[in-house]
């Protein structure tokens, strides 16, 4: 890999401070899913070993620049607390005397986690001051949020301009699965784009529509394009005006590219998106009046299945359908199980896709799942430049 990570520095009794994901989900005041905790333990567990003083660093949710009592860090202190089998104290600031004094009398192998970074008003404004005063308790800094790497806030970007900056082990593998995707897949590569907006989407849409061999489309995004065909889609999701336009290029694009790009055939169809609705299949031209599409067709599961398991890299982001109700679910379920079958180097990225996969129990048959959803997608769309990488050493 083309970064350093901290196997290639000297962190032995080193204030090292690690940015990490511990955006976790909550409830009432405790981890519900601990999955980020235990992907950031291979990091910690090494620091701790080379006698580091470890300052871990994180955002918690959305609270609007200001502290938030549901989301202070002290559950997921707790939690990591438990699964280190050592304490983890919780500082209440995110710098300041109190932090620095802390940090001060920290001994080699101790860990403690700062307050949520978000509760600073600073933080995502990425201000030099917050940036300074993070960096003044380290002496290195440590990138393993690859969730956050596409933003470039205090803790994810500006801290990295004070300290030698290198990468943790979750990044290092985010790093190494999606560079080779971007400069040289497998071959038959295959691309396979659901969920819900196409104009999130456009940027690696017209990416792949240069370097990949198929590309499969479904989820809500396909009525956007079936509407640029001039078809009817009944009252299926479709983004009007601009994301009919951008499907309208995109398909122009893809008609003078040597990619294919495949639609959706047939699909699953209901009066109303509800578990009890009843459903049809219908060709993808013939959706009825007052129908609305929830999933790709079983035709379409199956060729796009076939797809999937000749390829040698296929890569996954956003669901065929509205997966969390059953009765429109099976054509993510193919896909899913497309890629558990396939030889080739799988990834999956996107936080529903993610989500889907672990329900259906096929994560671990997955080459990679990656931790960061937005993060994924920007690295692919601007040729593996992002923010939070950029500011790491080179090797
Ligand atoms: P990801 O998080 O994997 O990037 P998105 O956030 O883009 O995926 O899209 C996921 C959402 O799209 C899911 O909530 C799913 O229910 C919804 N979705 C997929 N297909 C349809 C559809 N045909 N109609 C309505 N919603 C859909
Ligand atoms: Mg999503």
């Amino acid at each position: 890999m083309a970064k350093k990570t901290v196997r290639d520095i000297d962190v032995v009794g080193k204030r090292v401070l690690v940015r990490v994901d511990f955006n976790v989900p909550l409830k009432d005041g405790v981890v519900r899913d601990d999955t980020r905790i235990r992907a950031a333990l291979p990091t910690i567990i090494y620091l701790r070993s080379q006698g580091a003083k470890t300052i871990l660093t994180s955002h918690l949710g959305r609270p609007k620049k200001q502290p938030k009592e549901g989301l202070v860090m002290d559950p997921v202190a707790a939690r990591l607390s438990e699964l280190l089998d050592v304490p983890v104290k919780k500082l209440d600031e995110l710098t300041g005397a109190a932090v620095e004094s802390v940090v001060q009398q920290m001994k080699p192998g101790d860990v403690v986690l700062l307050e949520n970074s978000r509760f600073d008003p600073r933080e995502e404004k990425n201000d030099p001051s917050l940036a300074a005063e993070l960096a003044g308790l380290a002496d290195v800094y440590v990138d393993d949020a690859f969730g956050t790497a596409h933003r470039a806030h205090a803790t994810t970007a500006g801290v990295a301009e004070h300290l030698p900056a290198v990468a943790g082990f979750l990044v290092e593998k985010e790093l190494e699965a999606l560079d080779t995707l971007v400069t040289s897949p497998g071959r038959p590569f295959v691309v396979v784009l659901g969920g819900a907006k196409v104009t999130d989407k456009i940027g690696v849409i017209e990416k792949f529509l240069d370097v990949a061999d198929d590309i499969l489309v479904g989820g809500a995004m396909a009525f956007t394009f079936f509407k640029a065909q001039g078809w009817s889609v009944g009252t299926s999701l479709v983004e009007e005006d601009e994301g009919v336009a951008v499907a309208k290029r995109i398909l122009d694009k893809a008609a003078s590219s040597y990619c294919n790009l495949l639609l959706p055939e047939d699909v699953v169809v209901a009066e109303k998106a509800e578990a009890d609705a009843e459903t049809k299949v219908v060709k993808a031209d013939a959706i009825p009046d007052g129908w609305m599409g929830l999933d790709i067709g079983p035709a379409t599961a199956a060729t796009y299945a076939g797809t999937i398991m000749g390829a040698d890299e296929v890569f996954w982001n956003g669901p065929m359908g509205m997966f969390e109700v059953d009765a429109f679910a099976a054509g993510t379920k193919a896909v899913a199980e497309a890629m558990a079958q396939c030889k080739g180097m799988t990834i999956v990225g996107g936080g529903d896709s993610v989500a889907a996969v672990n329900g259906f129990g096929l994560a671990d048959k997955m080459a990679h799942v990656s931790t960061g959803g937005g993060a994924s997608l920007e690295f692919i769309e601007n040729d593996g430049v992002l923010p939070g990488v950029t500011v790491l050493q080179d090797k």
